[in-house]
Order: C-alpha cells, then structure tokens, then sequence
C-alpha cells in the first residue's frame, strides 16, 4: 500500500506545477514563497501574541503587578493541560479559510489553516518534545454528511511536517452534545462533561501529547479533551489551537 503521506506529497508538487500559486486569501498572483498566503495578507492576520496567560494561554488585559503571568481562572484553578497556545485571532480571513475547510476539505482548502497550525506551533512548541498529536474530535453524528474532521486533516499537515505520530482514533466523543457558541463558559463545561473517552489508554499512557483542536472561545472543549487524556495517563498533556474567536464574536457556522 502506498503511504497516503507520500501520496499527498506527490500531489502537492504536481498541483504547484499545474496550477501556479496564487494567495488563498487574495488571489494575489504567484510569489514564490512556498506559502499559500501572500506577505500582504500574512501582515494582516491577527496573532495571539503576548500578554497571555503562562498555563491556558488566553490573552490577559494587562501584565500582572505581581509579575505572574498566570489569569485569574488558572490562578484559581488549574486546567487539566500543562500549556495551551493559540495561534491567531479568528477573524476575517482566517476566519473565511476555516469555516470554508469544515465543508469542504479539499487539498486548496486544507492549506491555508494547515500552514497557520504549522506555524504557531512552530512559535509556541519549537522547544518541546511530543509522542504523539491528537484531535479533538467530532461525535460521529456530526460527521454525517461532511464524512471527514477538518482538525484531524490540518493534524495530518502537522505531522508530516514534524515528523510526529498522528493518533486518529485513540480520542473519541462518546457524547454528542449541543454546539458551545453562545453558551457561556459555565454552561460549556456542563454541556462538555465526560463527553470525551480514550480508547485504548495504553497508547496514551506515559506519553508527551499534544492535543490539536482548529477554533475555540474559552478552551472548554480543549479543557475536557485534556480531561480524557491525562485521565489515560499521559505523561505531559499540551494544547494547540488554530485560532481564538473574541468572546464578542457572533459565529453561526460553528460546529
Ligand atoms: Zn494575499
Ligand atoms: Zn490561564
């Protein structure tokens, strides 16, 4: 059988070839960056940068007096990961690219949000180790009639690029529940309760693993993810988020 891996590499240097790379966000012509996203429309894409919080990594208003680094919530009470980051603020293009991506995971759509996964990983991870990447993932209902999981097709992008194991099935939701946006944070956690479950813990006990997820408001569903996962034992359990949608933000195409 022939790597899926190999096989997209192929498909990737063919496509470049056959169709010239123009901007995913402006259609600008070809740039030679190796990048589907022009300098332009890269200088305007929002990152989460600093101040944010040490441990859950969600923007804080202002530096702390006392010089922690930490937000109240984590102060109070800790997340059941060990970091989490986001990478950019989910907004306008970004914001297009991703939702595009949920209903149509095409190699021209997986690109642009594999290549800000790739890169705010590379910001935020460049110093840490992992065994193994794992997305959060869908309950198999929500599947129906999109027939894939757009967080585990930018994961794929992850992985090859640094040669990380990618573990599609040991994370699962048990529990379809109702979509998190406009709940508030309180109610997130209970509709999320123990709506994750390893199966299989032995492929996650005593591993470094870094969760994957492509959007998120407060981190609720990251933080029940990691629930499950440092529940199997993993060793070292760490967050990587796409982008963070302001708190303000209407999104009726959530997921
Ligand atoms: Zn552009
Ligand atoms: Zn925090």
């Amino acid at each position: 059988m022939i790597n899926r891996d190999i096989l997209s590499m192929i498909f990737d240097s063919v496509s470049s070839v056959i169709f010239p790379e123009v901007c995913y966000f402006c259609g600008a012509g070809s740039y030679g960056t190796g990048s589907v996203i022009c300098p332009e429309c890269r200088d305007s894409v929002r990152l989460v940068s600093q101040p944010f919080c040490d441990l859950c990594g969600l923007p804080l208003d202002t530096f702390d007096d006392c010089h922690s680094l930490l937000c109240g919530r984590c102060l109070a009470s800790p997340p059941p990961f060990d970091k989490a980051r986001y990478g950019v603020y989910y907004e306008q293009s970004v914001r297009a690219a991703i939702t595009r991506l949920k209903f149509n995971s095409s190699l021209f759509n997986i690109r642009p949000v594999a290549e800000l996964l790739i890169e705010a990983y590379k910001t935020h991870y460049s110093n840490e180790t992992f065994d193994t990447i794992v997305p959060v993932p869908v309950h198999r209902k929500r599947l129906v009639g999109r027939g894939f999981n757009q967080v585990i097709t930018i994961s794929e992008r992850l992985s090859r690029e640094i040669g990380i194991v990618l573990d599609r099935t040991s994370l699962a939701k048990s529990r379809d529940t109702e979509p998190q946006v406009g709940l508030s944070r309180a109610r997130r956690l209970v509709n999320l309760k123990n709506a994750f479950q390893v199966c299989g813990p032995a492929r996650i006990a005593n591993k470094r693993v870094l969760i994957v997820d492509d959007v998120s408001t407060t981190g609720a569903t990251v933080s029940e993810a990691a629930k499950a996962v440092r529940k199997a034992g993993a060793s070292y359990v760490a967050v990587m988020v796409v982008a963070l949608r302001s708190k303000t933000q209407p999104a009726k195409l959530d997921i």
